[in-house]
């Protein structure tokens, strides 16, 4: 199974023209929360109708999945807690979304909302521990923040990542947890796109501006899994302990090389 994986596109068109021009690539697209832009100009709703359409682009194309993060809440619940009830209700139209999970070759795939408080945030322990049960191969987790106190998280001056998440990975022990969020984690001295706590992998590609979007591509068959941003290309195998500095590619691996769409092939 191959995934591509990105978080944190904030309503950058070029960016969800990428993604949806190459989504036929990968037997799963997943994005990582934060599709709109809460300092645009553009109005939240507008961005969220814009979205929606590449959304269904990509539906057509691939198993897409996203889940919500912090700038995609449109409306509070009646617990007072914010929430993104445009993601959560792309379900309806086929995408695995905000509080799902669904089976895709033997891997378990769990969405996780943002949480905003602490009734949502007892929603995700409680969604975690029933999917728990359902677990008979892989588990990979999506969730928009990632863990506190890991590279992942860690935002140049201090980690901005979610404490609760950290504690439900040790307790689950997921594959894999994709999230977004810290834009900045990748690029910065002690933080990374990549990390180990106890056997899970925790990933976060991280933001850039303009086509492509930083992105981690994930083989499940190679157990590979390759960072690509305007900062170079890292790859960690997913058998292997993580060693750090993650060793950095010279160039995209052969099988890793993606069709530019404008032609020519995939600029790192
Ligand atoms: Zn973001
Ligand atoms: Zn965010």
């Amino acid at each position: 199974m191959r995934c591509l994986i990105v978080a944190d596109l904030h309503y950058s068109l070029p960016q969800y023209d990428w993604v949806t021009q190459l989504a036929d690539r990968f037997d799963v697209v997943i994005i990582a929360g934060d599709h709109l832009d809460l300092s645009s100009l553009v109005d939240l709703r507008a961005q969220s109708v814009v979205v929606r359409k590449y959304i269904d682009l990509l539906r057509a194309k691939t198993r897409l999945i996203t889940c919500s993060g912090n700038h995609d809440l449109d409306t509070r619940d009646m617990f007072g807690e914010k929430v993104a009830y445009w993601v959560s209700g792309l379900g309806q139209r086929g995408v695995p979304s905000d509080g799902q999970s669904f089976k895709c070759n033997n891997t378990l795939f769990t969405i996780c909302p943002w949480w905003d408080g602490p009734i949502t945030r007892d929603r995700v322990a409680a969604q975690l521990k029933a999917d728990a049960s359902k677990r008979t191969g892989a588990w990979f987790w999506v969730h928009h923040a990632p863990p506190d106190n890991s590279p992942t998280s860690w935002g140049g001056d201090r980690h901005f990542g979610d404490a609760p998440l950290l504690e439900w990975i040790a307790e689950y022990s997921p594959d894999l947890v994709f999230s977004g969020h810290v834009h900045r984690s990748p690029f910065t001295k002690g933080g990374s796109w990549v990390d180990r706590i106890g056997t899970s992998w925790v990933f976060n590609a991280g933001h850039q501006f303009g086509a492509p979007p930083a992105h981690i591509i994930v083989d499940t068959d190679k157990q590979e899994a390759i960072w690509i941003s305007a900062a170079g290309v890292q790859s960690v195998r997913l058998d292997q302990p993580l060693t750090r500095p993650v060793p950095a590619l010279g160039a995209i691996p052969s099988w890793a090389i993606l069709p530019d769409p404008a032609g020519g092939q995939n600029p790192v």
